[in-house]
């Protein structure tokens, strides 16, 4: 008989109780459930620093005279990032610059652009802004208005998605960066390990391994994307960005609840409210598998779009498959 896996998380009834106080002495405002760990607001706060230079040395994410794109959304996670990244790369000999793409979704990106823009603002961080509208001569609204006439059946996020990652590309190459740092959190890794399972997308489950496509000259990418934050819950940097005045958009998107993540996301928090740490546990075990599943073949698969010459894995990239649906 196969014996039953042991999962390492605590079950309620095991749960550590939040001490009042910090081991430091001061008063406790965040209870770290998953490690029973009570902390101040000091103590929380340098764990978040820790936590993110750890992930950027362990993963050799920088190096000495790069130029550093933040891609901020004007989120909790994305000013997080760019509040973290502004601190950790003092004196680091890096570049800092910030970047914002304005989708073009009424009513609810205009206030989170402006928010990017205030907190550069105040961090002394140059800032780009740039729209869909500038690269691509729509909004997403109108885009997905096209989709509907047409009776497409993608989501909304997956009309978006491409047209997200090459604007950022683009943007990193008007601002001359040759690293872009996107918020992606420990929650965000999980959900897309899992979109990815379910459609059987293997080389989309390699690319969470953090140190794929870094390999500089050797790559077919110019530019290295890093994802700094990507061990840290997505809550602790909800409070993070609440415990240090972030000005940042609390409202979601309103296309976000289309695909299949928010139900992934909802089922997975539903989980770590029963066994406290079990999304760092499956954190370890999607790293594991995503640095050894053989990368050869995908790497053979990457060629250069047929229409407009970008790297692609097929003979016509997302961008131009996107575009013919809603333009
Ligand atoms: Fe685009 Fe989806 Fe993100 Fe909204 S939630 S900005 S549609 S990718
Ligand atoms: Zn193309």
């Amino acid at each position: 008989m196969q014996a039953e896996n042991v999962i390492t998380t605590r079950t309620s009834s095991q749960r550590q109780k939040a001490s009042p106080q910090c081991r430091c002495g001061n008063k406790t405002v965040y209870f770290r459930a998953y490690n029973g760990e009570s902390l101040c607001a000091k103590c929380f706060n340098d764990s978040i620093f820790e936590k993110t230079k750890k992930a950027i040395s362990k993963y050799d994410m920088l190096h000495y005279g790069d130029k550093v794109g933040i891609a901020v959304s004007g989120g909790k996670d994305s000013t997080s990032l760019l509040y973290v990244m502004s601190e950790v790369m003092k004196g680091h000999g890096s570049k800092l610059y910030a970047l914002t793409i304005d989708e073009g979704i009424e009513g609810y990106r205009d206030e989170s652009v402006q928010n990017a823009e205030r907190l550069a603002e105040k961090l002394s961080v140059p800032i780009l802004v740039c729209s869909y509208q500038d690269f691509f001569g729509f909004t997403l609204d109108e885009a997905l208005e096209k989709r509907k006439d047409r009776q497409v059946k993608s989501t909304s996020c997956a009309v978006c998605g491409p047209l997200r990652r090459r604007s950022i590309d683009l943007a990193a190459e008007k601002l001359d960066v040759n690293v872009v740092a996107t918020a992606h959190n420990l929650d965000d890794m999980l959900q897309t390990f899992y979109i990815n399972l379910y459609s059987g997308d293997l080389e989309r489950i390699k690319w969470l391994d953090p140190s794929f496509k870094q390999q500089g000259k050797n790559s077919e990418f110019k530019l290295r994307r890093i994802k700094p934050m990507f061990e840290i819950y997505e809550q602790e940097l909800a409070f993070f960005a609440y415990q240090n005045n972030l000005p940042f958009q609390s409202e979601s998107c309103p296309y976000m609840n289309e695909g299949i993540r928010t139900e992934i996301r909802n089922h997975l928090n539903a989980l770590e409210a029963r066994h406290p740490g079990i999304k760092y546990s499956t954190l370890k075990t999607v790293l594991g598998i995503a640095t050894s599943l053989e990368i050869g073949d995908a790497r053979k698969r990457i060629t250069r779009c047929e229409k407009c010459g970008s790297v692609s894995t097929g003979p016509i990239c997302s961008v131009c498959l996107t575009l013919d649906v809603v333009s």
